[in-house]
């Protein structure tokens, strides 16, 4: 959810100046190591392996979203297969998140649909999961859509839900008897009024209202997707009268102390962990999460010049 300031950092980095300004210079590159993994499966793998011996389970995302055609969406689905096939083979503590946007979603429900049943097959075969991650607004009905009617063949499915949303507290209602891993997040997409609550106080009361429902549901996995201390602090109370599973998520390159902390003190962590080219539109939510991120790249470019 982002502030004045965010919100600008996301207007501003759509244009294509500012673009090719992060993509095609190494101040740019460099702030994005920070926050992914590497460009190829094999940096992903490598990572994902040290985290998992840190004690982290991690979720494998291949960067990417609003594919425009049939060719990217099925060139998307098939580099996941190939990320869930690695993580059978190496035997390691991972599941994935995919963007349904990437695959298809947005112009070919169908083909979105059928390629997010091929990813929830292979990942039971690897004795994994897969998770959807929550887009823009104008997606969120259709995502709930195909993420119920997998769920309900599958079951080794999960859906992100924003807490920033007016409609979240209705739709967390509707999928929770599905029994899937729900992640509970802010939301980081610009929203109208209408649609998605604009303060940071009003998020953070709908977080702790969903949450409380999340966390009281047995049949769900809840997976706790915040860096925010206040919530996080809600979030440790409920889970000491959890009986059922629930785990922390948290995004790679964001509060590394934090994230070590709550593994110290025996927390369920997964570790969010990007990967792949398409890694701009990525960074620019996190920049605008924390404007700050912009001052090591502001930093490095005045320093070369
Ligand atoms: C595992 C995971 C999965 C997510 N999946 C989705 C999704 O599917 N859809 C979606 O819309 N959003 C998703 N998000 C993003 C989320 O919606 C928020 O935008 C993001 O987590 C920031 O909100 P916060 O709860 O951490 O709280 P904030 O109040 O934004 O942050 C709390 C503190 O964390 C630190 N922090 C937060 N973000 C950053 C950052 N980028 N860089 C450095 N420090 C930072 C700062 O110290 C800040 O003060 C996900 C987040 C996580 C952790």
């Amino acid at each position: 959810m982002a502030s004045a300031l965010g919100k600008l950092v996301l207007l501003a980095t759509e244009r294509s100046a500012v673009r090719s300004l992060f993509t095609s210079t190494r101040p740019g590159r460099a702030l994005a190591t920070r926050f992914v993994a590497g460009e190829e499966l094999a940096d992903a793998i490598d990572v994902a392996r040290r985290l998992n011996a840190d004690g982290f389970s991690v979720s494998l995302d291949h960067l990417g979203e609003h594919v425009t055609d049939r060719g990217q969406a099925v060139t998307a689905r098939d580099d996941y297969l190939a990320c869930l096939d690695r993580i059978a083979a190496e035997g390691l503590d991972a599941n994935i998140s995919v963007k349904l946007t990437q695959l298809g979603l947005g112009f070919d429900t169908d083909l979105a649909a059928s390629s997010l049943r091929e990813l929830a097959t292979r990942a039971a075969a690897a004795g994994t999961t897969v998770t959807i991650d929550m887009e823009e607004s104008e997606h969120t009905s259709a995502t709930i859509e195909l993420y119920e009617a997998a769920q309900r063949v599958h079951g080794n499915l999960g859906v992100a839900i924003q807490a920033y949303l007016l409609r979240s507290a209705a739709d967390l209602e509707r999928i929770i008897a599905l029994g899937g891993h729900i992640r509970l997040c802010k939301g980081a997409y610009l929203e109208p009024a209408d649609v998605a609550f604009q303060g940071r106080v009003e998020v953070a009361s709908s977080f702790d209202r969903l949450l409380e429902v999340l966390m009281a549901a047995p049949e769900t996995k809840p997976a706790i997707a915040t860096h925010d201390d206040d919530r996080l602090a809600f979030a440790r109370r409920l889970a000491a009268d959890r009986e059922a599973p629930y785990e922390f998520q948290l995004l790679y390159g964001v509060r590394g102390p934090l994230q070590r902390e709550l593994v110290a003190a025996r927390y369920p962590v997964r570790i969010y962990l990007p990967y792949g080219v398409a890694w701009y539109p990525y960074l620019t939510r996190r920049m605008a999460e924390r404007p700050a991120n912009l001052g090591f790249f502001l930093r490095a470019v005045i320093g070369r010049s």
